[in-house]
């Protein structure tokens, strides 16, 4: 069987085994829930509820503001409390709306489900963007966005993304063994928009039993197939998976659907079927609690809102003080401080690690061995860049492509020196792609960042 990867990568302990083969445990929360205006990328949604109005599980309570914004909704029932700052688990103060919990989760009425033949790209898009659906692979871009190509006839592939490739995350993987059907009925949903585009469901080579379920269940469908691609990290990147499964080419200035591609991860597949057949909101997300310092690794289904705290005590506690939380995983996440901090729209997993997996390593000098450079699978030189930003030289970091970094780790992974190269280069492109007389052309794709 032929597996398709990419240039670069590295291998790192993935700890999956941990999560993997627990069924998703269902968590409703006790405590008062937090909702950040934004959850998304692009504008803050705006309140329309304030302090005491009464909510039911649902209910919109923040609507987009213009088209690159998302709807947020109340996903207890309860009564508004206040809304204002409030901590994020990157450690950002943002707008937030507070809802106390009623415990009673009373629900909006929800309309008939649909079949998919009743749809057409108008009901689609506007479902998708009533619900509040937004990429939950880590991007944030209101789903609808992707939806709405300017010529859907010129998507040819309209990708699954079903590469849970970050280390100890096991929520997608448990989602495609758990509901297959609306993973697939989400993709179908999406080729209904882009009439020409071939479906495919793109697997880990690891994961043959979802490979197999996937297979049975298109069977009849000519127009999806599966793809197995080589277990290496980050093979779920969008550029890195794109060029395994079409040979195609995507630079960081471009969108996939500038090359005939659309890509959607598992969680976003799920949500938007939800949201068309069965007019259901953005209300919970899958989200893995693992580490070797979490009492009981396990996936969790999550009410969007709740405290980071309550969800790590309800899924049982430490085993041990961790050293370390993550937002995410150890590739990409970012450091928890304080867990006063709500799950969002984007929260993939909270991992917990011991002192011995993260410990602080003293920075050596660079011995000029190259591995960081074969690492890259954006065709970098990590070395290079981080020289550029040691002398403080942004022409030379341009020149030499640093806006081409995707802040996957690989580099500062395998560096021996244990140079922090992948931090330092992507906080600098993050910072000059948000001046457009630097950015250029990438100016662009901040538009959708
Ligand atoms: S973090 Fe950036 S420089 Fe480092 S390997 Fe990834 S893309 Fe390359
Ligand atoms: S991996 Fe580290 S030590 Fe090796 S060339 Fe790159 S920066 Fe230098």
């Amino acid at each position: 069987m032929p597996q398709s990867t990419f240039f670069g990568g590295v291998h790192p302990f993935d700890g999956k085994d941990m999560s993997k083969e627990k069924p998703i445990k269902t968590i409703f929360p006790r405590g008062d829930m937090v909702y950040p205006l934004k959850q998304h990328i692009g504008a803050p949604a705006v309140p329309i509820v304030k302090p005491g109005d009464p909510v039911l599980t649902g209910q919109m309570i923040a609507r987009a503001d213009g088209d690159l914004s998302a709807a947020v909704h109340a996903t207890v029932s309860g009564t508004v409390i206040r809304i204002g700052p409030h901590l994020l688990a990157d450690g950002s103060e943002q707008e937030c709306i507070v809802i106390h919990n009623d415990g009673r989760f009373h629900e909006i009425f929800y309309p008939q489900a649909r079949s998919l033949e009743q749809l057409n790209a108008a009901t689609i898009i506007e479902s998708v963007r009533d619900a509040g659906v937004v990429g939950m692979g880590g991007a944030g871009l209101p789903a609808h966005i992707k939806l709405e190509t300017e010529n859907p006839r010129r998507i040819d592939y309209c990708i699954a993304n079903c590469v849970e490739c970050e280390p100890y995350l096991t929520s997608d993987y448990r989602r495609m063994v758990e509901n297959p059907a609306k993973v697939i009925n989400g993709l179908r949903i999406e080729m209904k928009i882009f009439s020409r585009a071939r479906g495919i469901l793109a697997v880990d080579e690891r994961c043959s039993d979802v490979s197999r379920l996937f297979r049975d269940l298109t069977r009849d469908d000519p127009r999806i197939y599966v793809r197995r691609l080589r277990s290496k990290y980050p093979q779920g990147a969008e550029r890195q998976l794109i060029y395994a499964l079409t040979g195609r080419t995507l630079n960081a200035a471009m969108l996939p659907s500038d090359i005939g591609c659309s890509v959607s991860n598992v969680d976003t597949l799920v949500a938007i079927n939800q949201a068309v057949m069965v007019h259901e909101p953005l209300l919970t997300r899958i989200v893995t609690v693992s580490g070797d310092a979490a009492a009981e690794p396990r996936n969790f289904r999550v009410r969007i809102g709740m405290s980071v705290r309550e969800l790590l005590e309800r899924a049982g506690g430490f085993s041990q003080p961790p050293a370390l939380i993550l937002d995410g995983g150890p590739m990409t996440g970012t450091r928890i401080d304080n867990l006063d901090v709500p799950v969002t729209k984007l929260t993939s997993a909270i991992v917990a690690l011991r002192k011995d997996r993260c410990g602080a390593y003293r920075e050596t000098p660079c011995t000029r061995c190259g591995r960081c450079v074969r690492a890259c699978p954006n065709h970098l030189v990590p070395m290079q860049l981080y020289e550029d930003l040691l002398r403080k030289r942004d022409d030379l970091f341009l020149r030499h492509g640093g806006l081409e970094c995707s802040g996957c780790g690989c580099c500062s992974y395998t560096c021996p020196s244990r140079m922090q190269l992948s931090y330092r280069i992507y906080s600098r492109r993050t910072a000059l792609i948000r001046d457009p007389e630097r950015a250029g052309i990438y100016a662009r794709r901040l538009s959708t960042q």
